[in-house]
């Protein structure tokens, strides 16, 4: 084997590692959820913690956050590991890849969500029961192609009761809610930054689509509290 065929396979190698660095950080984010979940229970562990409590759970944010910056960070490696396969040009290669590596992962940031928006990071409030996160969470519904709707009546900010989209506008509202508005004579949409202004009953229609969303949403918040309740029970019981 030449030696630039040897430096191949050791790069290929290396990427081929890929999966087995990214199942380490998952690991490590698994393990972290427990402990979260184990804080948020409260009772009597957050009474022997005391105000330690929102130290720990700052910390385990802050834990997610890094989790998820490393998944980052070995995707940009790879990426520029990967360029330098059958690359003979390259003289300076620990100089290539410092480079790289660094516009690799400015690209990746750039064509990413916030940190605070990834789904490790999500998970982790969710098992501390951070209620902001959790809202962002459910707030957003893929419906088809790239359109999003929410599943929150603008007018009260819970979640969507008999759901009425508007014809014009397409913003959806809680049926009961929507028309208390219209009798009131509010005539512009509750929306914000909605610009209809011509609000009437007529606009609106029942909105099947949604309706069904919202159930789903439903169904899942409802197991969703099944398994909160049979944690607590489980936890309950390590403790015997
Ligand atoms: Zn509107």
């Amino acid at each position: 084997m030449s030696q630039a065929a040897a430096s191949n396979e050791i790069v290929n190698q290396m990427i081929r590692k890929e999966k087995k660095y990214k199942e380490g950080i998952q690991k490590n984010h698994a393990y972290a959820c427990t402990m979260a979940q184990t804080l948020s229970k409260g009772g009597r562990l957050e009474d022997l913690l005391g105000d330690r409590v929102d130290d720990y759970r700052q910390a385990l944010r802050q834990l997610a956050e890094t989790n998820v910056k490393h998944e980052r960070e070995v995707n940009a490696f790879v990426a520029t590991l990967k360029k330098t396969v059958n690359q003979p040009e390259i003289t300076e290669y620990s100089t290539f890849i410092q480079e790289n590596k660094e516009q690799e992962l400015q690209k990746i940031n750039q064509s990413s969500v916030e940190i605070k928006q990834e789904r490790m990071y999500l998970d982790m409030c969710t098992e501390l029961g951070d209620v902001s996160a959790q809202n962002q969470d459910d707030e957003l519904e893929v419906v088809g192609g790239n359109a999003t709707v929410s599943l929150k009546c603008p007018i009260t900010g819970t979640l969507l009761q008999d759901p009425m989209r508007n014809k014009v506008c397409h913003h959806v509202y809680s049926k009961h809610v929507i028309l208390n508005y219209i009798r009131n004579r509010n005539n512009k949409c509750p929306n914000v930054g909605c610009v209809n202004t011509n609000l009437s009953i007529g606009q609106l229609e029942d909105d099947h689509q949604t309706a069904r969303l919202v159930k789903r949403e439903m169904i899942r918040l409802e197991e969703e509290k099944r398994q909160q309740t049979q944690n607590a029970i489980d936890f309950e019981d390590d403790e015997d």
